[in-house]
């Protein structure tokens, strides 16, 4: 067992703060990573504040992790000391069922281990994530970072990164597709720099007129101001996908409306209940798909890694300190944040 320094919310209604707990022992499949990076990500908010059903706290969030490997167990063989890897939001999955196999195990038939707040397969315990100084996780759900990541960027990657692109790949995006993605926050901003690097002519949905200069900037092709009734109007039946990654409960008529006939909404963001509810009409008279997605199996991942390197795709982030993750909070909750905030570890480990 070690001793791990980690920030927790204790409760639903409480700021998070410092919390020291045990690690498990080092298992024959465990890589030990001491944590140099964790990005900041919306569900981590929803977990802490239990939005999603009660939580099971402590809940140390953080499922955006880079660090480095200190320890292996002796049936490791792919990871060494030193190496330079990362951990998204999934640290164990069965490994039976026909989704494991098809390396989809985010789609685990038994549930896969979420890297917080889950509980572990093999001891019960709780499982704690990447606020965190040091983290334990089974070899096959550890990533190689491509070295020409930069590394104080790559964070993200292992999740807005991901559950952006999967989607975007499982539903073959490519050169003349007109996407819109709507919500520029983390993963908004990652599905405007996939699409776009699968040829797609993308549209941002924004309610911040404040993001506009910048999305242009990001490679975005056009933006479209979603509170302005006129601009929406506009819109009406010109795009192939939309890839929502809004946070909360909102009217998806509109933009189902904006979708051409046999057109795609695909939802990332919301896993709640519609409301208000979905008028049928808009799906119906003109064919069109609702569906949604949950982040990419570990085979995906690392392609997604690697097609980062390749394309020199990097996400746009804040750098914090631990020390000011509720005030990053306040900030995404009011969507004040270009486009990441990732925390530097070493403002934990160097607290008294
Ligand atoms: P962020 O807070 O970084 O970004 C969300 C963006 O949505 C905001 O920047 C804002 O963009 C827009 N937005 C926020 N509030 C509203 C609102 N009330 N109405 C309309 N638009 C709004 O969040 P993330 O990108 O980190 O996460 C997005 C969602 O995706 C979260 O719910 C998260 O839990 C979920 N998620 C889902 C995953 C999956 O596998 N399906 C994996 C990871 C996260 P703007 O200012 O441009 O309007
Ligand atoms: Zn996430």
């Amino acid at each position: 067992m070690s001793q791990a320094k980690s920030y927790a919310a204790l409760s639903a209604t409480t700021p998070l703060e410092p919390f020291s707990f045990e690690r498990r022992a080092l298992r024959e499949d465990d890589v030990n990573i001491d944590i140099l990076y964790c990005g900041v990500c919306h569900s981590d908010i929803h977990t802490a504040e239990s939005d999603w059903g009660p939580s099971n706290y402590p809940i140390v969030p953080g499922h955006e992790i880079i660090g480095k490997v200190t320890e292996v167990g002796s049936k490791v063989s792919k990871y060494k000391v030193g190496d330079i890897v990362g951990v998204g939001c999934m640290v164990d999955s069965c490994q039976h069922c026909s989704h494991c196999a098809a390396d989809l195990e985010q789609y685990c038939d038994n549930g896969p281990v979420g890297t917080y707040g889950a509980y572990d397969l093999i001891d019960s315990t709780l499982t704690y994530g990447g606020y965190s100084d040091h983290i334990l996780v089974r070899e096959k759900f550890v990533l190689s970072i491509p070295e020409t990541l930069e590394l104080s960027k790559a964070a993200p990657l292992l999740c807005a990164g991901i559950t952006t692109y999967s989607p975007l790949r499982h539903h073959n995006i490519k050169a003349g597709d007109k996407v819109g993605v709507l919500g520029m926050g983390g993963l908004g901003h990652m599905g405007v720099k996939f699409a776009k690097a699968f040829g797609a002519e993308v549209t941002i949905f924004t309610r911040s007129e404040s993001k506009i200069a910048e999305a242009k900037k990001q490679g975005a092709d056009h933006v479209i101001v979603s509170t302005d009734e006129e601009q929406m109007k506009a819109a009406s039946m010109t795009f192939d996908y939309l890839l929502d990654t809004i946070p909360v409960q909102h009217d998806l008529n509109p933009y189902l409306g904006c979708l051409k006939v046999d057109g795609t909404h695909i939802l990332v963001g919301l896993i709640e209940p519609m409301e208000p509810a979905v008028h049928a009409a808009n799906l119906v008279l003109k064919r069109r798909i609702l569906t949604g997605s949950l982040i990419g199996g570990i085979a995906e991942t690392q392609e997604m890694l690697d097609f980062c390197a390749e394309h020199n795709i990097e996400c746009d982030a804040e750098m914090i300190k631990i020390q000011d993750i509720n005030q990053a909070y306040q900030r995404m909750k009011k969507g004040d944040v270009k486009y990441r905030f990732i925390i530097d570890m070493k403002s934990l480990k160097e607290e008294a």
